[in-house]
């Protein structure tokens, strides 16, 4: 890596960028223009939102076939070339947010938590799917959050906030149109009373669908936007596919070759956003669920790359969620058992166990395991704890009340419990309700894959994809 790297390096300089307010800002310039450099022809980027090293190791022995001597290998282990440092600039510390690494992913430079596809002094920085669009190259994202959030908005938006969900949806629009096909979620903020953006859209010449059974036929010739929930999609456990990332996927790197294709190719951010918000809530069925359809979805591209040669497939982590470790409490096993038969996310059955009266048969008919009365108990018991907050908490005054962080609800109260049965069936350990700083893997295969090799940090990711561009 080192060698070809610094070769392909050998005409960059980082520069120290100036530029006026509304001008986009370039990480690096090329001397020369690297002309003679055949990079691949399609740039496939996966992003695992949240995706540590415990989790791809989780799911190597969640996927393992208990029946069989060896412990099978997976799709992550297949590809796995090196590890990755994540931390955001000097002034946001060590520790990174989606942002902030989706930036660095995106850009190549690293900047505060928070930051949209800026630099610290809040100058918009180019993104590799902006570049990659100016090159003739079509491009496109599939994502299982909203498609404003913080991971796709770092490549096709510039806001000084992540948060300024609505105004990164008009961006889409007003800076012009930089993607040829959206998947992902959004209604809430692409249909709004203010504005509909879909109408935009359409207007603009998209194909628009809004469910998953339409990705099987997507017309020729046309961009196009999917949108399929109101926020982020359904946990992969509750949702109608639960491989929908792959289902995804698969129709956008058809879509993009063949109905849209173009002689340069295309550039496709593919994210599975959702691994990080069940690290958020430390929950390991529901990890393991998006875990596996993210699998699905590298092993589709190990099939499309074998028929697509001239094709480049990096997968890694924006960071770590939750502190998530391999077993706990001094014990020394990890047993996925009990995840592989749930059909239902801990979410979905503490809803449900908040209006029904709570028995080990009701229970295990939810979790689809078979719950122990012990089990049973400690749900019932939670049930009656979060009624007794939820009184206590409305008896306090209004700034009693606003001290008390989050409100205490019912279902909550249910839903800790539900997820401490599953960490105790498991044996899974959880440090953190936000993110770690560990290193995160990456995984490369395809055309110039081995420039991603060895010990590389967020930002040489969008350098290597700049030079690969040639940029
Ligand atoms: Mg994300
Ligand atoms: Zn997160």
């Amino acid at each position: 890596m080192k060698l070809l790297l610094s070769t392909l390096f050998i005409s960059l300089t980082l520069s120290a960028c100036t530029s006026s307010d509304n001008q986009v800002v370039t990480s690096s310039e090329s001397s020369i223009q690297s002309t003679s450099l055949n990079g691949p022809k399609n740039i496939i980027m996966v992003v695992g939102d949240g995706m540590g090293p415990a989790y791809t190791t989780a799911y190597r022995y969640f996927s393992d076939n208990p029946d069989t001597k060896e412990i099978e290998e997976t799709v992550f282990d297949r590809h796995l070339v090196g590890m990755s440092s994540t931390y955001p600039a000097r002034v946001s510390g060590y520790v990174t947010d989606s942002a902030a690494a989706a930036t660095a992913l995106a850009t190549g430079i690293k900047s505060y938590n928070g930051a949209i596809g800026m630099d610290v002094d809040k100058k918009p920085v180019e993104s590799v799917l902006e570049w990659a669009k100016k090159q003739g190259k079509k491009t496109g994202v599939v994502v299982t959050s909203q498609i404003n959030h913080a991971t796709p908005a770092s490549y096709l938006a510039h806001n000084e906030s992540r948060r300024n969900y609505n105004a990164i949806a008009d961006s889409y629009i007003d800076d012009g149109i930089k993607a040829d096909l959206y998947l992902g979620g959004g209604w809430q903020y692409y249909i709004r009373d203010d504005r509909n953006l879909v109408n935009e859209f359409k207007s603009s010449g998209f194909h628009y669908l809004d469910n998953y059974q339409d990705l099987n036929k997507l017309p020729h010739q046309k961009p196009v936007l999917g949108l399929f929930a109101n926020i982020g999609l359904p946990w992969a456990l509750d949702d109608t596919n639960k491989l929908r990332l792959s289902a995804m996927t698969k129709a956008a790197t058809n879509h993009l070759d063949d109905y849209l294709g173009s002689e340069q190719g295309y550039f496709l951010l593919v994210e599975a956003s959702q691994v990080d918000w069940a690290g958020h809530s430390n929950d390991i069925a529901s990890a393991m669920a998006e875990m596996t359809d993210l699998a699905k979805t590298m092993e589709y591209l190990e099939k499309y790359v074998k028929n697509n040669p001239d094709t480049l497939v990096v997968l890694t982590a924006d960071h770590s969620t939750g502190g998530f470790t391999i077993a706990a409490n001094g014990v020394y096993n990890w047993d996925p058992t009990v995840l592989h038969t749930m059909t239902r996310s801990p979410q979905k059955i503490a809803n449900k166990l908040l209006d029904i009266d709570i028995t080990v048969k009701a229970t295990s008919a939810l979790f689809n395991f078979e719950v122990t009365q012990a089990e049973v108990d400690s749900l019932k018991q939670a049930k009656k704890q979060g009624h007794k907050d939820v009184i206590s908490f409305n008896k306090l005054d209004e700034n009693a009340q606003q001290q008390i962080k989050p409100k205490p609800s019912i279902h909550n109260s249910i839903y800790s419990a539900v997820k401490k049965l599953i960490d105790q069936r498991t044996n899974s350990g959880w440090t953190s309700g936000g993110h770690t700083a560990v290193d995160v893997p990456v995984f490369a295969f395809g055309k110039n894959s081995e420039i991603f090799h060895g010990k590389i940090d967020n930002t040489d990711i969008a350098k290597n994809i700049f030079t690969l561009l040639g940029k």
